[in-house]
């Protein structure tokens, strides 16, 4: 059996008939800048994610770095962060000219653990060099909020803006002490990606801010567009940061499925997790991810599942045994961010952070999306007994 780790085709097959008239529709207004589209689906993610303004944009990865440049980040400033991550995380950072500054991960839910966050701010507290660093940027991984309580605790503590990069989590919920909030509503600025394969997947690049703030929104607006107002003047310096009509179009047309996508996505995670269960591959030798219960704040997450990750020690010769076995699998990711080659001037070294980088020797994320049948899904979980004899 060929389980791919994504099937992209059969979502298509499902919706092409409301895609194709949506495009089309499109193609014949020959607006492709911004306008309805973009305005219309900027209202329904706002509406969705529980914040008053959203601003489409041209990806996540530039969802991250126009919010940054909205909040004035840049040389000589820092951001804290984690190593586990996409690499746009900290990209985004460093192409503002910015320092990022790492901190270790929770072991259960791969997302930045809040006390090494503390531990990392008071020690700069004590060097003097707080004052250099104007932001936390959590990362909601697999589709799971990170525990955002303590994180805004000592963003208030030390006087910091809070960007969560939601681009793997559109739609999650995190109970917390302001009530059940949304991935990219808690913080100052949520960022989205709309990279094809998120769980809500454009034709092409694509990504959104979310921000209760008018003053921001209205920035963002402006960073967009070069930076100007009118035709030929302009106010700060921004770029090209635009989404595009005809994404825009397609994104609203798989908008009207994604509550029900989603909840295939937890419906495939659970039957995963009971078939684990019954085979006995919950012992030390193989871990799936759970669902957080965040120590401090007893929040229990709303995981949407852009990815079900299971950890092993063996990964790699399992890994392999699946792909023999036809079975696509993933890592994300393989290298701590602070041990790739192009952030060597941080001055992080192996061993900085022990739980990030044995996660990224010992993840192994498998196929799962809404298409995905249960014979598909019983086929992963023997062939993973099967390895294991
Ligand atoms: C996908 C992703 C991004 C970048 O999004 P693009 O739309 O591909 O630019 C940023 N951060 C995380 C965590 C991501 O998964």
């Amino acid at each position: 059996m060929i389980i791919p780790m994504l099937d992209l085709k059969a979502q298509y097959a499902a919706i092409k008939d409301e895609v194709n008239e949506k495009v089309l529709g499109v193609l014949s207004t020959q607006n492709f800048i911004l306008g309805a589209e973009v305005a219309a689906l900027e209202e329904e993610i706002s509406a969705y994610s529980g914040v008053r303004f959203a601003v489409g944009v041209s990806s996540g990865s530039d969802a991250l770095i126009v919010s940054l440049m909205a909040l004035g980040i840049g040389s000589g400033d820092a951001v804290a962060t984690t190593p586990f991550t996409f690499f746009a995380t900290a990209g985004a950072v460093a192409r503002l000219g910015a320092k990022t500054i790492f901190c270790d991960i929770d072991p259960v839910t791969y997302n930045i653990d809040p006390s090494s966050l503390e531990e990392v701010l008071l020690k700069l507290q004590k060097s003097r060099r707080l004052g250099r660093v104007k932001a936390i940027l959590p990362v909601h991984l697999y589709g799971q909020v990170a525990d955002m309580d303590p994180i805004m605790k000592l963003a208030g503590k030390f006087d910091l803006r809070v960007i969560e990069d939601a681009a793997q989590a559109i739609g999650s919920e995190y109970p917390g002490r302001k009530g059940v909030r949304r991935a990219g509503a808690i913080g100052t600025l949520g960022t989205l990606s709309f990279y094809p394969s998120k769980n809500l997947g454009g034709y092409g690049d694509g990504g959104m801010v979310l921000t209760d703030s008018g003053r921001l929104a209205d920035k963002l607006k402006l960073l967009r567009v070069h930076g100007g107002i009118g035709k030929y003047d302009y106010k700060i310096l921004g770029g090209n940061f635009r989404l595009d009509a005809l994404q825009a179009a397609i994104l609203r047309v798989k908008y009207r499925h994604l509550d029900e996508w989603q909840q295939k996505r937890r419906e495939r995670a659970s039957y995963y997790n009971q078939k684990f269960s019954a085979a006995g591959l919950e012992s030390a030798r193989l871990v799936q991810t759970p669902v957080a219960v965040y120590k401090g704040s007893g929040a229990r997450n709303f995981h949407t599942y852009h990815q079900y990750v299971i950890r092993t020690r063996d990964r790699d010769k399992l890994q392999a045994h699946l792909k023999a076995k036809g079975v696509g699998t993933s890592v994300f990711y393989p290298l701590s961010l602070h041990q790739q080659e192009c952030f060597a001037d941080l001055g992080y070294k192996r061993g900085d952070f022990p739980v990030s980088e044995k996660a990224s020797k010992q993840v192994l994320a498998l196929p799962i999306y809404p298409e995905l049948t249960a014979e598909q899904q019983d086929y992963v979980v023997d062939s993973i007994k099967e390895y294991y004899g």
